[in-house]
């Protein structure tokens, strides 16, 4: 993780409007860079590194400098005529980020909706997001936060003061094969949900249905079965999709499930079926 940040700034590589599936309402979300964990899925692959990082969109580029191999021109980024080149990532200060995203707020107040950070691991920012609700709460904003939960908390009763939506990632159920095969260990999370509960916390649970990972139906139980124990009473469904796989060669990363077909109706009906049988309030795609 970065070390240069203080407690009231992040490195955000996008602030997106209008968003209707992350948190209630019209949203304004704001993306931090870096995450501690690896889905294959992942369709925020410029927000892993915890650093700014240059991305190149091949087909904007019109070859106007010298690119000896296929490799990168010398031109900076400022002097590239198309943007194919850009650096990922901006060092956001609490104040200059919330006032951007507070330009929307007359769509808030029409929708019930607010403003929401996601990453990348924001709470790998947690002194950063807690700073950062903490002015928008004194605005009278409406706050959620998209997380794994899946990182020690430093002050989970601070935390839960300024966050009014909780929205948790339910990914790969089993203990093992989800550290082996993200790096997350949904015992971290748990115990995690299980303190801000406590403190009064309102949470959604979220659960990717990435084929091949996240979509066996004894994952599903055992994800249901879960969020039947911590008392949580609603799922967001997201079946999965391919939006994010340009952007893994944007960044010079590897993507390897070009292959993968979404979810057919008919599987996350049963999927839903399960949840809903679980005693679940289930929506899809957390409209
Ligand atoms: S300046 Fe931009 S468009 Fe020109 S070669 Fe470099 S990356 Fe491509
Ligand atoms: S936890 Fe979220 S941001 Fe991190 S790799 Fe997984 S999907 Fe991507």
């Amino acid at each position: 993780m970065s070390s240069r940040l203080s407690a009231t700034s992040a490195i955000v590589t996008n602030v997106q409007r209008y968003s209707l599936h992350d948190g209630g309402g019209i949203r304004t979300v704001a993306f931090l860079k870096g995450c501690p964990f690896r889905c294959p899925w992942c369709c925020n692959p410029e927000n892993l590194s915890f650093e700014p990082e240059l991305s190149l969109k091949e087909n904007l580029c019109i070859h106007c400098s010298p690119r000896p191999h296929g490799e990168l021109c010398s031109t900076t980024v400022e002097l590239c005529p198309t943007r194919a080149k850009e650096i990922m990532g901006t060092p956001r200060e609490v104040e200059d980020l919330l006032e951007d995203m507070l330009r929307d707020r007359i769509f808030f107040e029409e929708s019930g909706g607010g403003i929401t950070l996601s990453g990348g691991e924001a709470l790998a920012r947690e002194p950063f997001v807690c700073s950062f609700f903490s002015a928008a709460k004194k605005q009278g904003i409406h706050t959620a936060l998209e997380t794994t939960l899946a990182l020690p908390l430093y002050d989970a009763r601070r935390l839960v003061a300024v966050v009014d939506s909780f929205l948790v990632d339910f990914k790969i159920a089993d203990h093992a094969t989800s550290k082996k095969l993200l790096g997350l260990d949904p015992e971290i999370r748990d115990a995690n949900l299980r303190t801000i509960l406590s403190e009064g916390a309102s949470v959604i649970a979220r659960m990717p249905i990435v084929p091949g990972f996240t979509d066996g139906l004894d994952n599903v139980r055992a994800n249901a079965a879960k969020l039947c124990e911590l008392g949580i009473v609603r799922a967001d469904v997201l079946p999965f999709h391919q939006l994010g796989e340009n952007k893994y060669s944007y960044v010079g990363r590897p993507y390897t499930l070009h292959d993968v077909q979404p979810p057919t109706d008919n599987q996350i009906a049963e999927i839903v079926a399960i949840l809903e049988d679980a005693g679940l309030s289930v929506v899809i795609d957390g409209e």
